[in-house]
């Protein structure tokens, strides 16, 4: 089943698009079974639920951390973690930088973008990423590397208000690349797409989709 949904999936997702399969939520016997399908990167939205699957599971899964991430928990996830989406504020970025700092590593980071209608979803606008941006502070963060940018859609049948929020997210990605990382090929990430709306974002400049249901079926 979970093999035959990344079959149907991956036909839909070019070569230069990453999948990340969100296995929040969802057994390590499913991880495994898509594992043997040959994928790799795999995404949570909990701590402690990322710490267990990563101690128990292939120490060739590389785990990316989507969901809000509390101050307190970072140290947990920054010896190992791949990728954090959803970095939302300049304190969380700077918190990460000095947990990465103590364990010797550099942490790619994205930050999270509120695109959606929706009061719920965390993130800066884009007026809050470009005053972030203009002041230096980010730039003396050594153990922290901004890779681009995440976000997610309004949770709605109207493809047409999706398309328009995964465009204002690509321009503010298209501006900020060219404004502060011109000559950094570090800046090139653009995650955004899920289950429903996956393919509106791809034809909209994802370079990441993030699919949790369609392939593992609904979170119970
Ligand atoms: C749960 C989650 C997903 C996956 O959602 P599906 O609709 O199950 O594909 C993607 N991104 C984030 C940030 C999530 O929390």
């Amino acid at each position: 089943m979970i093999a035959e949904n990344l079959r149907s999936i991956r036909a839909h997702i070019p070569e230069h698009v990453a999948l990340v399969c969100v296995s929040k939520f969802h057994s390590e016997e499913d991880i495994m079974e898509a594992y043997r399908s040959g994928e790799r990167i795999f995404g949570e939205s909990r701590v402690q639920e990322l710490c267990g699957k990563y101690a128990d599971l292939p120490k060739d899964i590389r785990w990316h951390f989507i969901g809000h991430l509390q101050t307190n928990k970072i140290r947990y996830i920054v010896p190992f973690v791949e990728l954090i989406h959803s970095v939302d504020s300049f304190k969380l970025l700077s918190a990460i930088d000095a947990a990465a700092s103590k364990a010797g590593r550099v942490v790619d980071c994205l930050l999270q973008m509120h695109i959606a209608r929706e009061e719920t979803k965390f993130g800066f606008s884009a007026e809050e990423l470009d005053d972030m941006l203009q002041h230096d502070s980010w730039k003396s963060l050594q153990h922290v590397r901004i890779c681009g940018l995440m976000g997610m859609a309004t949770f709605t049948d109207d493809r047409e208000q999706i398309a328009q929020e995964f465009t204002l997210l690509k321009d503010t990605f298209d501006h900020l690349k060219k404004c502060y990382f011109p000559t950094d090929a570090a800046f090139r990430e653009l995650s955004m797409g899920m289950s429903e709306d996956y393919r509106i974002a791809i034809e909209h400049g994802s370079t990441m989709v993030r699919i949790g249901s369609s392939i593992f079926g609904a979170r119970v």
